[in-house]
């Protein structure tokens, strides 16, 4: 479960959580969740420690994946970089401090 916010004027959906909707600027914002399901627009593998412990020891993948009923976001994906088109979920991870989307692919 993802929380975001959808825009009373435009319905644009933001993830996560903002101010003022990116897409018209309006500011009146409704508080909405997502299942977390998406698709992969596309990944790329960063052959570099993550900078948090507990991810990444040797490199990390970054995803920009489309939500089912909400934007494309950029999240951490596990494992090595999805192929596009690949379905999966978008779960909260903590590494402490943090807690950040991560993007998990179904199994094949
Ligand atoms: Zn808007």
């Amino acid at each position: 479960m993802l929380h975001g916010v959808r825009c009373s004027t435009c319905g644009h959906t933001s993830v996560p959580p903002r101010d003022i909707c990116p897409a018209c600027g309006a500011g009146e914002l409704v508080e909405t969740t997502l299942t977390g399901d998406a698709r992969v627009f596309a990944a790329t593998w960063i052959p570099s420690p993550f900078a948090l412990e507990g991810f990444g020891a040797d490199g990390f993948a970054v995803a920009w994946v489309d939500l089912d009923g909400g934007p494309r976001v950029q999240v951490l994906a596990e494992g090595h970089a999805p192929e596009p088109g690949v379905p999966g979920t978008v779960h909260t991870v903590v590494l402490e401090p943090y807690s950040l989307p991560v993007f998990r692919a179904e199994a094949p």
